[in-house]
């Protein structure tokens, strides 16, 4: 609980840091850019050398501002919009997003990279697991941001499962439902999987990985209560799994009542 609390602080003031740098990088990229453009209009068209080298530069300042773009958000979290979600039904409907994710051949830096295959067979479809209280919009980018870095695990291909499960409420806490996203990939050492949830903390490559995907994560877990858990060990796969609290009665009576005050209203 109290690495937990440490944890948030770390991520709130990283996040104003990072948000704070982002602003006025994205200026000073708008500047660079604007000024590459006008550069283009005045050097002659036959110079190739000369427009290759702007094109690159202005292709690098994108990227630059891609990048701010996710400090940015990193810095300004959404506000998560919590509702009662139905994880099965969520899970399934992101199934050929999911595929066509996983099925990439060719790594950022132009490397072939085997295939992946997905399997969910083992969640249910319908609505029989618990109502979640959770977002579903970001619930589902954790989801896909979780299978690409399983996908990246596996630079030689694999199957990338997800499964869920109920764990019943203790006097702790509620009952949860936990979803795993599980990979066979290159799994992680003790001391990456101490830095992990650190915003910017990455093993890809430059241009490859951000470092944001899982403390992103990791913030929108702890909005809706919830948590994110890893198991992994080198060479042995890795086992992503968010904790989910189950929806307590008045949360769904809410928004049954925000629903027909919206229906009233129309
Ligand atoms: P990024 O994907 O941009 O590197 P993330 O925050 O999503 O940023 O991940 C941080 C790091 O955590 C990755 O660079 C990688 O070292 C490690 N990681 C995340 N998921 C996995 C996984 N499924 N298997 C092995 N390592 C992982």
């Amino acid at each position: 609980m109290e690495a937990q609390l440490r944890q948030d602080d770390k991520m709130r003031a990283l996040g104003t840091l990072a948000g704070g740098i982002a602003h006025d990088f994205n200026n000073l990229l708008a500047a660079i850019l604007g000024s590459l453009e006008l550069l283009a209009d005045m050097a002659p068209p036959q110079d190739e050398m000369a427009m290759r080298l702007l094109e690159n530069a202005s292709e690098s300042a994108r990227r630059g501002t891609v990048l701010t773009r996710r400090l940015l958000e990193f810095g300004r979290p959404k506000s998560a919009s919590l509702q009662p979600v139905a994880l099965g039904p969520l899970i399934h409907g992101m199934h050929d997003l999911l595929v066509q994710s996983l099925s990439r051949r060719t790594a950022e830096d132009g490397r072939p990279i085997g295939r992946c295959t997905l399997n969910m067979a083992a969640v249910p479809s319908d609505r029989s697991l618990p109502l979640v209280y959770s977002d579903p919009g970001q619930l589902e980018m954790a989801l896909l941001n979780l299978c690409i870095n399983a996908r990246d695990a596996m630079p030689d291909g694999g199957c990338v499962t997800i499964e869920t499960q109920v764990v019943p409420a203790t006097t702790d806490g509620p009952a949860h439902v936990v979803v795993t996203v599980a990979d066979e990939g290159c799994g992680m050492s003790q001391e990456t999987m101490a830095r992990i949830f650190e915003p910017f903390f990455t093993t890809k490559g430059i241009g490859s990985g951000t470092g944001l995907g899982l403390s992103t994560i990791y913030g929108f877990l702890r909005r809706c209560n919830g948590d994110v858990r890893v198991q992994s060990a080198a060479g042995e796969g890795t086992r992503m799994s968010l904790w989910l609290p189950e929806c307590q009665k008045q949360e769904v009576l809410e928004q049954g009542r925000t629903a027909a005050v919206a229906r009233a209203l129309k």
